[in-house]
């Protein structure tokens, strides 16, 4: 099992395929949820307002905005990647994706996002752009005990 030293997002690898796109995320333990960075809704919808309309399939059944208040730091990254795309490419719209984590399998702490999208430049600024700008946002918040 790997053993990061990073103590914030960090990018382990983007895969582009012929239809779907995947990255491989590290989210420290101190950051895994939501409910740990409460701050982090507020600016979310700030700089992503129409993230709001965001279809949402998740466990408590509720609408993303709903979701954002105790959720995997890693389903907040894919949001609001799809919303980078979508600002990069005008076509990009009702983009498909999901993030799963399996830890037996792969490193702990550590996400897959799979988006159904594969522009391979767009993809990749895109992932640049979403990491930058959770790394910067999560830097100016304050943190609640983390949850174990
Ligand atoms: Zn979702």
């Amino acid at each position: 099992m790997n053993d990061f030293e990073e103590t914030g997002l960090l990018v382990r690898g983007v895969e582009i395929g012929d239809r779907a796109s995947y990255v491989d995320l590290f989210v420290p333990s101190h950051l895994t949820r939501t409910s740990q960075v409460p701050e982090l809704k507020q600016n979310i919808l700030r700089m992503f307002p129409s993230i709001v309309d965001h279809q949402c399939d998740n466990d408590r059944k509720v609408d993303f905005v709903e979701e954002l208040t105790d959720t995997e730091i890693a389903h907040v990254f894919e949001h609001v990647l799809i919303e980078i795309i979508g600002q990069e490419d005008e076509l990009a719209v009702s983009l498909k994706a999901q993030t799963i984590w399996n830890w037996r399998l792969n490193p702990r702490w550590t996400y897959q996002i799979e988006v159904d999208y594969a522009n391979e430049d767009i993809f990749l600024r895109s992932v640049v752009k979403t990491a930058k700008v959770l790394r910067e946002m999560i830097e100016y918040c304050t943190f609640v005990n983390p949850v174990s």
